[in-house]
């Protein structure tokens, strides 16, 4: 049996290097795995040019751990956060800060819109007790890529904190800290870095997470406590996922060795561009305007003229090989296809084979 290629970020098809890295034990505290540890943190903060400014603080679980541990770190009983919501992530960064108590406003726009930063600025100059504002850079709910940069300018204008989910761009979409003022920027090791489950990470400004010790009202979901084991002996504080950890700094390599974030990209930006043409050809429109996909998962329409049944699709897709993922939308029928991880077009190529040939066996039925 061949592994199936996983079209569903994540997880996500990884390299047969990146798995193997995980065939070693690891001692957690012995200096081999503390190297890794160092290297698999500068790795991070390289990708986003943040060596001047931020601290990387890698957390075991999945992204909605870093999530909940950014903003429990981060914001203080008196703040206030403005979230920007379009998708499903940016609905669940309110429920979080809203669970720990937090106060929180949230701006919305419909699924198929991207966050208009006019809009932004006008809340943040309404509100005074405004003090942070959370985006999602690609909302994967839909595939939307929202525009980091103006949404940053008007936040940093306003002199507030931008907390940027960037699960599913980060390593793929670049983020140039240098460039773009965000205080903290949240992603995790299986989608665009091409890693496997089980780490999310933060990248803090380094002043921000100094003065932010004991905020968190959790002991395990504190980034400042965690920072701090790191920093004083390159340890973890509780069991690290150490074949995770492993995978992660091969993945990172691998990324530096495909040229970094801008080739990734290009490679992504290839397989979208083949997938939403041949899905065309095949008849199933994309849901959103084609300037607003990001190359890291599409959604598509069900063709309302053809009777085919989300379970029946999969099914059919999955018995040649390939996993697809359902919709994640409130209102249209659709289903998505991820353009992420170790493929290209050639794979995209025997999908769309794929998917003709189950097209048929349906009108066939
Ligand atoms: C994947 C993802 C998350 C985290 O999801 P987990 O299932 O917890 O890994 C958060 N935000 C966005 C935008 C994502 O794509």
């Amino acid at each position: 049996m061949t592994d199936p290629i996983l079209l569903t970020p994540g997880p996500l098809t990884t390299r047969l290097e990146t798995r193997r890295a995980m065939l070693r034990d690891w001692g957690s505290r012995d200096p081999a795995f503390i190297a890794l540890t160092a290297e698999l943190r500068a790795r991070l903060l390289a990708v986003a040019q943040g060596e001047a400014t931020h601290a990387c603080v890698p957390l075991q679980g999945s992204g909605t751990f870093i999530v909940e541990a950014t903003l429990a770190t981060l914001l203080r009983p008196a703040d206030r956060l403005l979230v920007l919501v379009n998708g499903a992530y940016g609905e669940r960064i309110a429920t979080i800060a809203r669970r720990m108590g937090r106060a929180v406003d949230v701006l919305r726009w419909p699924e198929d819109r991207p966050v208009d930063p006019g809009r932004v600025a006008e809340a943040l100059g309404g509100d005074p007790r405004l003090t942070h504002v959370a985006l999602v850079h690609c909302e994967t709910t839909t595939g939307l890529l929202n525009p980091l940069a103006g949404v940053a300018a008007v936040v940093a204008q306003a002199g507030r904190h931008l907390l940027l989910d960037a699960m599913s761009s980060f390593g793929a979409i670049g983020t140039d800290l240098r460039a773009v003022p965000v205080a903290a920027v949240m992603a995790s090791s299986n989608k665009c870095l091409e890693g496997v489950p089980g780490i999310g990470f933060a990248l803090i400004e380094r002043r921000m997470l100094a003065a932010a010790e004991s905020v968190s009202p959790s002991v395990s979901l504190d980034l400042h406590a965690q920072w701090r084991g790191f920093e004083q002996d390159g340890q973890w504080r509780f069991t690290p996922p150490v074949q995770v950890v492993a995978a992660l700094v091969e993945a990172l390599r691998q990324l530096e060795s495909e040229g970094g974030p801008a080739a990734r990209l290009a490679r992504y930006g290839e397989n979208c561009r083949v997938l939403v043409a041949g899905m065309r050809r095949l008849g199933f429109d994309l849901y959103l305007e084609e300037a607003l996909q990001a190359p890291i998962i599409a959604t598509f329409r069900m063709p309302e003229a053809r009777p085919l049944r989300f379970a029946s699709f999969y099914d059919a897709l999955a018995a040649r090989g390939f996993l697809i993922y359902p919709g994640k939308l409130t209102q249209a029928e659709t289903f998505r296809i991820g353009c992420i991880g170790a493929i290209d077009r050639g794979d995209i190529a025997r999908l769309l084979t794929a998917v003709e040939a189950v097209l048929g066996e349906v009108a066939a039925a």
